[in-house]
């Protein structure tokens, strides 16, 4: 049976959709034309989606990196209620897209997912935040391979993503159908993946799975889960 489509979310400017806010597009071509073709995209523009029209005023980040508000550079209008419904909304839709990542547009107030200004009331940048939907889907999906779409012009970053990427698609695969056969069989896929990042991760689920032939199955995340790759620990019951 064929593998199915690797699924990415993608902020939509980046694919060529003029929604930003003054009617243009960040069109990425590496994104579209080569990533594209190995990849399923669902784009999300959190701006356009959660109402604001195109072109519109531009908008920023204002007050905390830990809690910052969204606020239209001009006319100093909060956004931060509406973007926040929206995004709680919209998350939980992406739960049942079968995401194995997304690519943020990076410095963007709504989409950023790193590095993005935080400025005082008076207009000073004095820190850097996350935008409020990126926030909100990192939260609820902590294991998904996020990136933004600077930081992907990196090579070595480029492949640590796509590796990470291609991994987690190769699980959701497995969880679909679990049995501890295709948890060793993902184990063994994954050898020089794991080796080349920890001997001692790759070694640790190993001393498991050795047993896991023909016994049953309960899903629970190693501690290394969130260094970069993630195993499924079988137990016995
Ligand atoms: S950065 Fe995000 S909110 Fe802004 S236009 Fe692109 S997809 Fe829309």
């Amino acid at each position: 049976m064929p593998n199915p489509p690797v699924r990415l979310g993608i902020s939509a400017c980046l694919t060529g959709s003029k929604v930003r806010y003054d009617g243009g597009h960040k069109h990425d071509r590496y994104l579209t034309d080569t990533l594209g073709r190995y990849v399923e995209f669902v784009p999300v523009c959190p701006e356009v989606e959660c109402g604001l029209p195109v072109p519109r005023e531009a908008m920023r980040l204002v007050g905390t990196p830990e809690a910052p508000r969204l606020v239209t550079t001009r006319t100093g209008k909060d956004l931060t209620p509406l973007m926040r419904e929206w995004a709680a909304k919209r998350v939980e839709e992406l739960s049942r897209e079968n995401l194995s990542g997304f690519i943020f547009k990076s410095k963007s107030p709504s989409s950023g997912m790193s590095g993005v200004p935080v400025y005082t009331e008076s207009g000073m940048p004095v820190n850097l935040g996350t935008g409020l939907f990126a926030r909100a889907f990192m939260e609820a999906n902590p294991l998904v391979p996020v990136e933004d779409e600077g930081r992907l012009h990196d090579v070595k970053l480029r492949e640590n993503f796509i590796a990470r990427v291609f991994a987690h698609a190769r699980w959701r695969g497995f969880l679909e159908n679990p049995s501890s056969g295709a948890l060793v069989e993902l184990h063994t896929r994954h050898k020089l993946l794991l080796l080349s990042h920890s001997a001692e991760i790759y070694r640790e689920p190993g001393r498991l799975l050795w047993r896991a032939p023909g016994k049953r199955l309960r899903r629970s995340f190693s501690p290394h889960a969130r260094r970069g790759f993630y195993v499924l620990i079988p137990k016995y019951c």
